[in-house]
């Protein structure tokens, strides 16, 4: 543990074992349990079933412990039962655990709306609605935008990711796993090129004028609502766009009268090195999504952007019975102070330091890497098959299937990603040290190895 992050609540060594094979036979009996009550529908990356966490620990029912480089999917961003999360979320827990902000509310809820207007990008007078999940804060930006606009039109890229739920399905680029068989899906929703410098090899204002090009021709932007743009794409692969991109897109749709929301939920919350992703690429959206890393791993989501555009909808509009929890809001109240106190953004730039430069060094010796990218704590490479790196960078699914295969038998957690499945994407809690990213990075050697 580096000293500039809390100590975690549970006293779980900041170490890996392999204690017995993986999984064990109590994960293995407890997994026969689930196969027989829980959907088919959900499945589990890794179906080792956890008993405890802490910082950038997993332990799991047979003693097991992971070094864990996904944290939920770049949730526990602060660390696992992060000692600050876990005592506010507790007295909350004791003070008021529910009234629902829209019949009693609580300052909490208020709180997170004033913090989140104070970090998001862009100078002017901001509000926020609280939700639950992602998929929710994603539901709630188009309805907000089309409510602010009069218009109906939703566009996205290619290789977004945005949720589960009805409307967000109909968003993503990937049907399989998320979409198929799930229809009729929402319409209205307008999908254009993204930019992809590995693939494309457009600078940013090129690729902007292909989006711009595309959504003049299918939908015209007189009939857009909004443009929903994640900044690092998470699901499609880490992928970050040209400089220029997002900027050239935040230029036409104020031209035009777009709302530019960014999905944030993943990039967003100190993950990259910043607050926000956005502002890596000097972007202020008018509209930012949050979730995952908001609450330290209580479920929270929010919209937050202009107040003018936030403030169009009618009263009772917006909200839910669960929205803003009190105890999600005062978790997130500790997320925000424990980022702030720890300094925890040059955390996340000293891991891009160790991370980055552990892969590119990695990349020089294998030719499967065939890039390197990312920011801050949100950095992957992306797989190809030998002897394409540079010519088609024909995608390597299987490599990124074995590489993760091989680090859990090692007691390290990698998680996939991408269109192509060819993404390794590493997302630690900001609590990894750099001697946990050196394991993690002899572990890959090794695994890279392994696969000639
Ligand atoms: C995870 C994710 C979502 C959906 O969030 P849920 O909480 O799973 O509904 C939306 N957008 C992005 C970019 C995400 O990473």
């Amino acid at each position: 543990m580096t000293d500039t992050v809390n100590a975690p609540v549970a006293a779980l060594p900041q170490t890996r074992l392999v204690a017995t094979a993986i999984p064990g036979p109590n994960s293995i009996a407890l997994h026969a349990r689930r196969q027989a009550v829980v959907s088919a529908g959900v499945s589990s990356a890794l179906p080792v079933y956890i008993a405890r966490a802490a910082g950038a620990v997993l332990e799991d029912v047979d003693g097991n412990r992971f070094l864990d480089f996904g944290g939920g999917i770049g949730v526990t961003t602060v660390g696992h039962t992060e000692a600050s999360v876990v005592a506010a979320a507790a007295a909350q827990l004791q003070d008021v655990t529910h009234t629902l902000f829209t019949i009693t509310p609580y300052e909490e809820y208020v709180r997170v709306a004033e913090l989140l207007a104070e970090h998001t990008p862009g100078n002017w007078a901001k509000k926020s609605v609280l939700v639950n999940s992602g998929a929710e804060a994603v539901e709630n930006g188009v309805k907000i935008a089309r409510k602010f606009t009069g218009r109906r039109g939703v566009a996205v890229l290619d290789h977004a990711y945005h949720g589960r739920t009805n409307l967000t399905m109909a968003m993503n680029y990937k049907a399989s796993p998320y979409a198929t068989g799930f229809g009729p899906f929402a319409g209205d929703v307008y999908h254009a090129p993204n930019s992809y410098p590995f693939r494309d090899g457009l600078s940013g204002e090129d690729a902007a004028a292909r989006t711009i090009a595309h959504l003049e021709k299918t939908v015209g932007a007189e009939d857009l609502a909004c443009l929903v743009v994640e900044p690092i794409q998470g699901e499609g692969g880490f992928i970050v766009p040209a400089p220029g991109f997002l900027a050239t897109l935040q230029g036409w749709c104020r031209e035009h009268g777009v709302v530019m929301i960014a999905d944030e939920i993943q990039s967003g919350m100190a993950r990259t090195g910043r607050w926000f992703a956005s502002e890596l690429a000097g972007w202020e959206p008018d509209l930012v999504l949050t979730a995952k890393g908001i609450a330290g791993g209580l479920p929270l989501a929010g919209v937050t952007g202009r107040a003018e555009i936030m403030d169009a909808s009618q009263p009772g509009g917006l909200g839910g019975t669960f929205g803003g929890n009190p105890v999600a809001c005062a978790a997130a109240v500790a997320v925000f102070e424990t980022i702030e106190e720890h300094g925890l953004l040059a955390e996340a730039q000293r891991i891009e330091r160790a991370l980055k430069g552990g892969l590119e060094r990695l990349a020089e010796r294998y030719d499967l890497i065939g890039e390197v990218r990312g920011h801050g704590a949100m950095v992957a490479i992306e797989l190809v098959e030998p002897g394409t790196r540079g010519g088609a960078n024909t995608p390597n699914a299987t490599a990124v299937g074995e590489l993760v295969a091989y680090a859990a038998q090692q007691g390290i957690l990698f998680l996939s990603a991408g269109t192509y499945g060819n993404v390794l994407r590493f997302l630690p809690s900001l609590a990894v040290t750099d001697d946990h990213i050196a394991e993690a990075l002899e572990v890959l050697d090794a695994g890279l190895a392994r696969l000639g």
